[in-house]
């Protein structure tokens, strides 16, 4: 049986089409954050599911990571931990390349952040091809973390991210067309 919350989740995120480039029909999370309870209940969910697996970051990706995912980190005792657009930490960074439909992007975390043996969620609000998920989990990887799940408020199953990160869990709560 779904989760009557979901109902109210999805309602709540706005679609704007040809944003920010014709035919992409962009999933504006503003609307959810307008909405206290639907909101809430984002993060409640979330909450539920990761409370009890010993997580200990949150890694929230630039830009709307940064929203989902303090909340949960908060709720469920962990640490957060901000994965970046490059040149916006100021530490010293580890940062992973992916590639984009045209040309690459980059993201980088602070050296030190994350441990050997940490227990991460990573948090992001969308999930499209899969690229900033997967470079994610890779940095993530890289400095010896073990990456428990990444979960989205959306997954935009037509783009097949979710093929991307091959075996990694993935975890959403709304699927759009
Ligand atoms: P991708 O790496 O292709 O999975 O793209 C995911 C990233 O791009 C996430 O950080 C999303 O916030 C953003 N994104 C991609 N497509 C959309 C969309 N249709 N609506 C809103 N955000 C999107």
């Amino acid at each position: 049986e779904e989760d009557p919350r979901l109902q109210r989740i999805a309602s709540s995120i706005r679609v704007i089409p040809n944003f920010p480039k014709p035919g992409v029909m962009f999933q504006d999370i503003t609307t959810t954050l307008l909405d206290p309870k639907a909101f809430r209940d984002t993060i409640d969910l979330f909450v539920e599911r990761y409370r009890e697996k010993g997580i200990t970051v949150v890694a929230g990706i630039e830009a709307r990571g940064f929203i989902f995912g303090p909340p949960i980190a908060l709720d469920i005792g962990a640490k957060f931990v901000p994965i970046r657009k490059p040149k916006k930490l100021p530490g010293e960074v580890i940062s992973e390349e992916y590639t984009l439909e045209y040309g690459t992007d980059k993201i980088e975390m602070h050296v030190g952040a994350v441990q050997p043996g940490d227990r991460v969620l990573v948090i992001d609000d969308l999930i499209a091809t899969g690229g900033t998920l997967c470079a994610a989990i890779k940095l993530l990887e890289r400095v010896g973390a073990e990456v428990v799940e990444s979960a989205c408020v959306i997954e935009l199953p037509e783009l097949k991210g979710r093929d991307k990160l091959g075996d990694r869990p993935l975890f959403v709560l709304v699927k759009a067309v």
